[in-house]
């Protein structure tokens, strides 16, 4: 069931060659979201696999701006865990602690707010897919940098050939690999 359940929501994810640039095959994960028993799989095999994983005991589950803002308080929910956002530079009101990474071309800045995790807080880190691991690595290093524990990273897509799980410090997980 489990299986079938995720092959069919890969099927069903839009892939749009050269979107947003030449060379990259945006996966769509709205075109799965829309989709009211798909949407219900998908929350109900992440919260399976972090169960599998012995990954539910978690104060905290972190999102990553912007997609991972839809998946992290759903799981947080579930979790019984608190939900915080990791966003680009600027966005955030208080005193945030930022880090800088590179990413293909260019580089960004990320920001957490300082008070949101407390030290020794075990985390959870939530996207919807991972390509280089540029934003899970950073996003690692700022929760390090607060002293949180992180558990680890689950993603729902996963760009296999990219090895973007190298460039992060805790375990990567995903769904669906492409
Ligand atoms: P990275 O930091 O390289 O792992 O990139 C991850 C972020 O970029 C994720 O938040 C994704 O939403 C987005 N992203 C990168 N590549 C793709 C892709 N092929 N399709 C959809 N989103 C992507």
């Amino acid at each position: 069931l489990y299986e079938s359940t995720l092959s069919d929501l890969k099927d069903k994810i839009k892939s749009y060659p050269d979107f947003p640039k030449e060379g990259i095959v945006f996966r769509d994960i709205f075109s799965v979201l829309r989709d009211p028993a798909c949407l219900r799989n998908i929350l109900d095999l992440m919260v399976a696999k972090i169960e599998l994983l012995k990954w539910t005991d978690v104060d905290v589950v972190v999102g990553l701006e912007s997609r991972g803002f839809i998946l992290a308080p759903l799981l947080a929910v579930k979790l019984n865990a608190g939900f915080v956002p990791v966003r680009k530079k600027g966005r955030l009101p208080g005193v945030c602690k930022e880090i800088a990474y590179t990413l293909e071309y260019r580089s960004d800045v990320l920001e957490i707010q300082q008070d949101s995790v407390h030290q020794g807080q075990r985390v959870l880190i939530i996207d919807d897919l991972i390509a280089t691991g540029g934003s899970l690595g950073a996003t690692c290093k700022l929760l390090s940098g607060l002293n949180a524990n992180v558990v680890g990273c689950l993603v729902l897509l996963e760009l296999e050939q990219l090895h973007g799980s190298k460039n992060v410090e805790a375990p990567v997980e995903s769904l669906i690999t492409f």
